[in-house]
């Protein structure tokens, strides 16, 4: 019952896609990490080599203090307390060496960024230089009577006397630097996002989501196809292959499982159930199927799985047999096994607690590859039929007035007991006895009391007969008794303890009751038909004696 692809498969497929998402944001966070690292350490040597381009113009500057043909100098500050531009020109005004590559050769004149002259408009107390001064960067000059060739020359002058204290601050060159290599840095994180965000829409859209869709269609192809998407047009043909075997596979199983449950529903409509069962040699046998019916069958627990109906009916089932039927169910087990296998059939009763029922089974061989017979079969419940047959042996083997056997019923007891008495040596006797005059009761008291002494006969006659002895109504208001292993004395006796027990009796309607009986012998060659006919013989002796007696022997000795 369980399908192919689990749960646990979108689950892989989403973890797989989650680990390719985190290796992909850590190899970009290590290559942003490194292009920044990078970056920095670009713009920090360009920010350096910056300054030490103007720690060598002040050199120069300091050197050229003397030196009349390199007299002027300029600078530009970004309204920063440090100095980033710095000019060193000729007399001409051309620049000859720079803090700024672009201004060399230029005539000063020209510069056109050269501005920025507030700070010297400034009180010095919060220009000290010394304040700005770095131990690592910052190299600072001292310089007399340099003509500057802006106006913030008047400033320096008023300022330090003609001293300009120039400091080189390359902190700010740094920071700068590694603002914009973040930034930098961002950008490209931006664009690494983007790009991943358009790759995981792609993944989305083309593998996970017709995997999640092909997914749910397979699911449902166990479960239930509702529910399921169409799979997108986009999807590539590998998928939608898929897909089409995933449609065809949902059809096939709805098919079948109309097919179980119409099965299913034609098992449970038969009164009883039902089943499939192995038979080992040399191992114990098991139910290996059982339809819900055996449930009401056996009177287990509703509401039981498949399996534990099984186990009910194996744990169950030969606990509540009654005892003297499961020989019935071995020899019916023998019997099928030996040899090929064949039909298996018994009928037998169960005692579950609430009164005793039959069942009847039928079972037929089946091949298959496993160890053991399988047999597949129905059991039912007969207790019904069961009841129906008894009562119609019953009415085809007993008198409905007196209950007595009839002639019929017992026919066969006369035939098995005059074969095994003659086979055997051993004595077996038979009287037939008739009411004296009984046509008078009808007569003078009606039908019915005539039907009451005929009720009372048999019931008194049953009291001196031994429980080995039948008794039936041989016809009319005429009786037979048989008597096994006894002879003509013993018979003779028993039939004058009947006739006495009948003649001393009283009965309803007042008035007393006769009999007469003739008693035959069993002679070797006799049958049935000759002894009986000995006894009617002796009975038409005995009405002829003038009725109330027993005639046992004929005039000839026996
Ligand atoms: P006998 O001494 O010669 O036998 O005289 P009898 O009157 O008994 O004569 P017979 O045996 O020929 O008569 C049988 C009578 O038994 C006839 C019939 O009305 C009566 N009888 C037979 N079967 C039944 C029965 O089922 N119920 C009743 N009430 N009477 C029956
Ligand atoms: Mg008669
Ligand atoms: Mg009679």
């Amino acid at each position: 019952m369980n399908p192919g692809i689990r749960p646990s498969t979108t689950l892989t497929v989403r973890f797989i896609l989650l680990m390719t998402s985190v290796i992909i944001i850590g190899v970009g966070l290590t290559a942003g990490l490194s292009g920044y690292q990078n970056n920095l350490m670009a713009r920090e040597s360009a920010g350096q080599a910056a300054v030490d381009r103007a720690i060598t113009v002040l050199d120069a500057l300091e050197s050229a203090a003397t030196d009349e043909s390199l007299s002027r100098f300029i600078f530009a500050t970004a309204a920063q307390p440090m100095i980033h531009r710095i000019a060193l020109l000729d007399a001409d005004g051309v620049v000859v060496m720079s803090s700024r590559r672009a201004w060399q050769r230029q005539p000063a004149a020209e510069l056109t960024d050269s501005g920025l002259i507030d700070w010297f408009d400034e009180p010095v107390e919060q220009h000290r230089p010394e304040a700005h001064w770095n131990a690592e960067t910052t190299r600072a000059v001292a310089l007399a009577h340099i003509r500057p060739v802006n106006p913030a020359a008047e400033a320096v002058d008023r300022l330090s006397g003609g001293k300009l204290f120039l400091s080189v601050d390359g902190e700010p060159f740094l920071a700068s630097a590694r603002q914009s290599a973040r930034f930098d840095t961002l950008v490209a994180a931006g664009i690494l996002l983007a790009v991943m965000g358009l790759f995981a829409t792609i993944l989305q859209r083309r593998v996970v989501s017709p995997l999640e869709t092909l997914y749910r269609r397979a699911s449902g192809a166990f479960e239930d196809r509702k529910g399921t998407q169409p799979i997108a047009k986009e999807t590539p043909q590998e998928l939608q292959t898929l897909s089409r075997a995933i449609d065809e596979l949902s059809d096939t199983r709805l098919a079948l499982a109309k097919q179980q449950e119409r099965l299913a529903g034609i098992a449970n409509t038969i009164p009883g159930a039902v089943y499939e069962y192995r038979h080992y040699d040399d191992a114990d046998d098991a139910f290996t199927f059982a339809s819900a019916g055996i449930i009401s069958l056996l009177g287990g627990p509703e509401g039981l799985s498949d399996e534990a109906r099984l186990a009910f009916v194996n744990e169950t089932l030969w606990s509540i047999i009654v005892p003297e039927d499961l020989t019935i169910i071995r020899q019916a087990t023998e019997i099928a096994n030996q040899g090929p296998a064949q039909d298996w059939q018994a009928e037998f009763r169960i005692d579950r607690g609430a009164g005793i029922r039959w069942i009847w089974g039928h079972a037929s061989p089946v091949d298959d590859p496993l160890p053991g017979q399988l047999f597949r079969g129905v059991l039912l419940d007969s207790t019904r039929r069961r009841a129906l047959e008894e009562r119609l042996e019953r009415a085809a083997t007993h008198d409905p007035l007196t209950d007595a056997l009839n002639r019929g019923g017992i026919a066969p007891q006369l035939e098995s007991s005059v074969a095994d008495a003659q086979r055997q040596g051993v004595s077996l006797s038979v009287f037939l006895m008739d009411i004296d005059h009984f046509k008078t009761v009808n007569d003078n008291f009606g039908h019915a009391v005539g039907d009451a002494v005929l009720r009372s006969l048999v019931s008194l006659v049953q009291t001196r007969l031994r429980r080995a002895d039948s008794l039936s109504r041989w016809g009319g208001e005429e009786f037979l008794a048989l008597l096994p292993h006894t002879g003509r004395a013993g018979a003779t006796e028993i039939a004058e303890s009947v006739r006495n027990a009948i003649a001393s009796a009283s009965f309803d309607h007042g008035q007393p009751i006769h009999v007469s009986l003739g008693v035959a012998t069993l002679r070797s060659g006799d049958i049935v038909d000759t002894l009986v006919q000995r006894a009617d013989e002796r009975l038409y002796a005995a009405k002829a004696r003038g009725r109330n007696c027993v005639v046992a022997a004929s005039d000839r000795a026996e």
